[in-house]
Order: structure tokens, then sequence, then C-alpha cells
């Protein structure tokens, strides 16, 4: 039971009424298991095809055996900010080794992606600045453009000439200039064109910024992320990536020149104004570099599995969209289709979301299917034969 709230406060409960009614309220199973191919989900074991965990590290054994005797010497806590009383050897240690993993001078982390992005774009640009923004970024870009005060001015979907037009038409009009893009959109699992966007800022005089977090650990060499995948080592300034998804644990990273971090350790006010990551945190990200440096096996398992069930998906006869990574949409049109079939998947003992307008445009509704190397080719099996006989049932295949 809710106590009803106040009448100044009324307003809130007509919106999730509202909510409710357009089908746009956010349902949050809630889960019993720690994250993997198999999930406890509200009582029920069911195939996970839902979560951002690539290479299954949110509960692989050697993480949790870093994180425990991490805080047998350390504790849980980091204390207060980094600059007060918060920086941990342990935190050094991560900053250094990311660096060394992405090829650049320096890293800096944040509690999180979003904060990493909140962080760093305001120490970049400010008001007589101009942020130049790829129209589908992720919502942390645009709060964190937002926040700085410049001129944001957004370009087509991955459009290098669109943002040549946009860069000649306004570029001249302020002081300083950021091109920002996600390295990979998680909506469609496509990648930015960044070589392309890369020669074309390189002529107007702008910093390039890219927001790698569902490309960290999936792309490029060993999972080393975009800049490596399309080999732009020294070219792309600012690499802000999540250690949430791939990582598996929780955190943000900024990586480029030691310069430019050495002004985020300076000027980024959720570095300067937030307690830094937790001890636990940070020892399964040390040990999460470790195993990637190590061996490419996890993130070869990850593209083996992409690639398997995305063949067997269309050879069904599915729609998977233009996805070039893990990210699986399969394209059903109406939202009211794409939450029948995820509610029929459930039933079949598979988790997988439907994802609707305003997150995707109206009439692309979809099931995003997030392959991972937890999976194993029995999953993907019966993942893929759920998908064939609620698909059949519904009539989206034959
Ligand atoms: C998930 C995501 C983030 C947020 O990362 P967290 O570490 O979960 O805060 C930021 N940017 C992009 C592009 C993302 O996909």
């Amino acid at each position: 039971m809710t106590k009803t709230l106040p009448q100044k406060l009324q307003w809130i409960e007509d919106e999730l009424q509202a909510l409710q009614e357009s089908g746009l309220y956010n349902h949050i199973r809630t889960l019993d298991s720690p994250q993997g191919a198999w999930l406890v989900v509200d009582g029920k074991r069911v195939l996970n095809f839902c979560s951002n965990n690539y290479l299954g590290l949110a509960n692989y054994p050697r993480l949790v055996q870093a994180a425990k005797e991490a805080i047998d010497q350390y504790g849980v806590g980091p204390g207060a900010v980094r600059t007060i009383a918060g920086t941990m050897s342990l935190h050094v240690q991560l900053e250094k080794r990311l660096a060394a993993f992405k090829g650049v001078e320096d890293a800096i982390t944040f509690q999180s992606g979003f904060n990493a992005n909140l962080g760093t774009i305001p120490a970049l640009v400010g008001r007589g600045d101009v942020i130049f923004s790829d129209e589908l970024n992720h919502a942390s870009i645009i709060d964190g453009s937002r926040l700085s005060r410049a001129q944001i001015v957004r370009y087509e979907h991955c459009n290098p000439a669109d943002l040549e037009a946009k860069l000649k038409a306004h570029r001249h009009e302020f002081k300083r200039a950021l091109v920002v893009t996600d390295g990979v959109f998680s909506m469609d699992g496509d990648i930015a064109p960044l070589d392309e966007i890369y020669d074309v800022t390189q002529h107007y005089d702008a910093i390039l910024m890219v927001d790698d977090a569902h490309g960290e650990g999936v792309l490029g060499r060993g999972g080393r992320g975009i800049v490596d995948h399309f080999g732009l080592h020294g070219k792309v300034d600012i690499e802000v990536g999540t250690l949430s998804k791939a990582f598996g644990v929780v955190g943000g990273v900024v990586a480029g020149n030691a310069k430019i971090v050495e002004w985020l350790r300076q000027r980024g006010r959720p570095f300067l104004f937030s307690s830094a990551m937790t001890v636990p945190d940070t020892a399964a990200c040390l040990a999460a570099v470790d195993l990637l440096e190590e061996s490419t096996d996890l993130v070869d398992k990850l593209w083996a599995n992409t690639r398997y069930f995305k063949a067997e998906m269309k050879a069904l006869g599915f729609d998977t969209g233009q996805s070039v990574t893990p990210i699986t949409p399969i394209m059903l049109g109406e939202a009211t289709l794409a939450q029948e079939f995820s509610r029929r998947l459930f039933d079949e003992g598979v988790f997988a979301m439907a994802i609707g307008y305003p997150t995707v445009p109206k009439g692309k509704a979809r099931i995003r299917v997030m392959i991972s190397a937890a999976h194993e080719k029995a999953d993907l099996d019966q993942g893929l034969a759920a998908f064939a006989k609620v698909g059949r049932a519904l009539g989206v295949i034959a």
C-alpha cells in the first residue's frame, strides 16, 4: 500500500497513471541470482538475453575472488572523494592498467560511465563553445552537454557528410568545438564510422570524443575498443568507457593524453565532489583487465556466439536490422506485438525485453537480444527454438 500524495504532488500520480495507460511504464523485474546465461527472475529460471554482461564477467570466479581478497586487505569503502582521502593504490593501479590496455598515456576512473560523461564534457567546453553530437547519442552525453552550457548542434545519425555540413555552417561562430559520438549504438547495434568522423573533424579544429560503452571488451583486438577497431590510436582525443558492461562490474573511465586526464582530475566535477569507486569494484575491474590482457578467449567466444545466433535467426526468417555487434534487435514493428512476443518468450523460459517508443522510433519496436560469452551453444539453441515457436504462433515468421 502506498499513501496518497498531498495536493501539491498530485501531478505525479497523474503522470504515473498516464505512463501505465500508454504502455510506457517500466515494470522492473527482480533477480534472485547472479548475472549469467541463466537467471532466476520473479522466482522462475530463465535464459538471459537482456544484460550487457558481454563476457560473462559479472559473476566470473577470478573477479569475485579478487573482490573478496581486496575487501580483506582494504575494507569496502573509499571514505571520501578521491582528492581528499579516497584515492587508494588500487585506483591508481586500475587507471595505469586501463591506460596500457587502451594504448594511451593515462586514464581516470569515475563512479560510472554516466558520471564520466557528466564530468568530461563540461570540463572541455562551456559557454561560447559548441558541441556537434550524433542525434542518437546516449542520455549521459546529452546531459553532460547540457551541463556544459555550450551550444549543441545535432547531426544526422552516423552521417559524416551531415557532420561536415554542420561544422562548415557553425564552427566559426564559436570558440572551442567538441565532436562527440557513441561508439556502438545500443538500440541498433551499429557502429559509428569513427574513421570518417575523424577525417572530417580534423579540418575544423574540433576535439574528438567517443563514448565506447558498448565497444569496450567487445570491439578491437582482445576487446580494446572502437579506436583499436579502426586503428585510430593517437587520433581520437578522448575515449570514455564504462566498467559496467563487458567489464562486468561498475565504474566509468576516460582515457587519453596525460594532460587531458590531469585536467579532468582538476576539473571533473563528479571526480571532485563524489566518492570513488569502492574497493571490491576496483579490484574486480583490475582482475578483468588481467583476464583481457592474458587471453582473447572470452572475446572470441562472444563473437562466435554472435555470428551463430544471428545466422540462425536470419535463417528462421527474422529481421535482425543493421546490427554488426552482439546487440541483436529482432525487428517487429508495433510495440504491442513486441510486448506480446516478450511475454510469450518469458512463458517459454526466455528473458528478452521488448523495446518501443520513445526509446526507438514509432513503428520500430523490437525485441533486443544481448549475446554473451556466458552463453553455451545449447543455451543459444534453446533460445532459437523459443523464438521460432513464438514467431510462428504470432505470424512473424512462416
Ligand atoms: C551504458 C552507457 C553509459 C552509462 O554507463 P554506466 O557505467 O552504466 O553509467 C554511457 N554511455 C553509453 C553510450 C552507454 O551505453
